[in-house]
Order: structure tokens, then C-alpha cells, then sequence
């Protein structure tokens, strides 16, 4: 299948990788591939600079937004959530229209310092809001609870441990979740919470992802619902 992964961070680095690696085809979007590829310091948490990631995957490709949209035949969202609808935006609805959108961002703000909080909130969500731009485009929330390193490799977390999905298309989710299979996820891990509103719920649960994160002093555990 061909991915388009809008995201050049570490998230976007991590789907992009995994997919290839699945042996999809990938093209990774960017605002602009030139200054991308010229960055030469290491993001905000330390990881190398894109160009040195790409160097080493070299069956993945670095496009605009646009071009790697309108060549994939799914997208995900691994944008920073504050510019994920600008993102999407520029990506174009007509390339987005009829596709799968898997939404791994989180609508957090940082405006007012650290822990960042959510905007939007409460009442709304990321993932709603880009379901209400994008209606022909069919959005599923998911993977945004946990770091992006047990995405792609739930077996870091020993024992059984959840992934949230949320979304309006059954269809969609189901594509999604075979794709969670073969990250290697079970089936009894994936909980579908129902419509794209659900997505309020997991995008909440970041504030105490983040409290967690700081009591624990690392990023491999998860969220496991017992019982369910
Ligand atoms: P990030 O630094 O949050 O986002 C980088 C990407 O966002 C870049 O591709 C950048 O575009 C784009 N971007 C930023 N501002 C933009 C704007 N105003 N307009 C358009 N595009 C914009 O990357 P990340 O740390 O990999 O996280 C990606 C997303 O996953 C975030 O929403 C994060 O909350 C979520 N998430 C992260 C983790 C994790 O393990 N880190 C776990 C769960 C969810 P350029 O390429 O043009 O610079």
C-alpha cells in the first residue's frame, strides 16, 4: 500500500520506518523538502536532524504535504497538533478526499509553558476538528496515547496493553486495526471507542501520559484497560 506520512519528526520518522519496513511504499511530507533536508541540528528532544534519518532509509521518499498526499493511497497525521490542520490544509482536501487518515497527533499547547495543555478540549478534539475540514476524508484516532517507539513495537511493554481507536467509518477502523496487527498488536488490545468524538477522550489522556512519563522516568509503559 502507499502511505503518505505528513510528519518529519520523531513519530513521523518511527510510522514512516515501520511501514517501509512492512515493505509498503512511503513518502514522507514536509512544509518545504529543501529546508528540511537542511536542517542540520538535532530537534527539540535531541534526535538527529531529518536528513541523517532519510540517509538511512533510503526506499522512503521526502515530498511536500501536497505532493505526498495526493500519491498516497492512505495518510497519517504525525504533525504537530497545533499545525496539524494548517498541514492538512496544505496537503489539499481533493488529495485527502475518499482516503484513510490516521490521526497520531495531539492538539498540545505549549503557548503557556511546560506541561503544555490541550487546545482543543473538553468539548471538542483534534481529531474532530480535522473530521469537520475534511468531511469526505475518513479520519481514525489512534496510537496518540503512548510513545511512538511501543507504536510500532507493543512488545517493549511486557504483557498485554491497549491502543485506543476512534472514528466514524467502521470500514476505516477495520483497515486500521489489520494495520495495528502487523505492528503487532492483538486484537483483544484494541479497543474501539466508537465515533470520532471518542477522540476527546484519548486526547485527554495526554496530561496524565505526561504526569506518568515524569513519575516513571521513561517512556515504555502504556495505558492497559483490565477487563475490558
Ligand atoms: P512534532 O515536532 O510535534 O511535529 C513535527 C511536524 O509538524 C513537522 O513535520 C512539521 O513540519 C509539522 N508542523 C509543525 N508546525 C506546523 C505548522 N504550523 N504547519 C504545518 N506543519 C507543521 O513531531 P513529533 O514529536 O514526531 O510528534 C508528532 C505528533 O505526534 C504530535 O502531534 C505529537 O503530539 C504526537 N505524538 C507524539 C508521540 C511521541 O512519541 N513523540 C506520541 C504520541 C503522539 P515540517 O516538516 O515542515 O517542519
Amino acid at each position: 500500500m502507499r502511505y503518505a506520512v505528513l510528519g518529519t519528526g520523531v513519530v513521523g520518522q518511527t510510522i514512516a520506518a515501520k511501514l517501509a519496513s512492512l515493505g509498503h511504499e512511503v513518502v514522507v511530507g514536509t512544509r518545504d523538502p529543501q529546508s528540511t533536508l537542511a536542517r542540520t541540528e538535532p530537534d527539540g528532544y535531541g534526535n538527529p536532524p531529518f536528513s541523517q534519518w532519510l540517509e538511512a532509509h533510503e526506499q522512503v521518499h521526502l515530498e511536500t504535504f501536497t505532493e505526498a498526499a495526493a500519491w498516497g493511497e492512505a495518510v497519517v497525521n504525525t504533525t504537530a497538533g497545533a499545525g496539524s490542520v494548517q498541514a492538512l490544509e496544505s496537503a489539499g482536501s481533493a488529495n485527502l478526499a475518499g482516503k484513510v487518515l490516521i490521526d497520531i497527533a495531539n492538539p498540545l499547547d505549549f503557548s503557556q509553558g511546560m506541561p503544555p495543555s490541550l487546545n482543543p478540549v473538553n468539548t471538542d478534539s483534534l481529531g474532530e476538528q480535522i473530521q469537520r475540514t475534511f468531511p469526505d476524508v475518513k479520519v481514525v484516532k489512534a496510537l496518540n496515547t503512548m510513545n511512538c517507539q511501543i507504536m510500532v513495537d507493543p512488545s517493549r511493554v511486557p504483557g498485554e496493553h491497549t491502543v485506543f481507536v476512534s472514528g466514524n467509518d467502521t470500514d476505516a477502523k477495520k483497515q486500521v486495526a489489520e494495520l495495528l496487527a502487523s505492528f503487532g498488536w492483538s486484537e483483544s488490545s484494541v479497543i474501539d471507542l466508537g465515533d470520532i468524538t471518542t477522540a476527546r477522550g484519548t486526547e485527554m489522556l495526554l496530561p496524565i501520559w505526561l504526569r506518568l512519563w515524569g513519575a516513571v522516568g521513561h517512556a515504555d509503559f502504556n495505558f492497559h484497560i483490565a477487563g475490558a
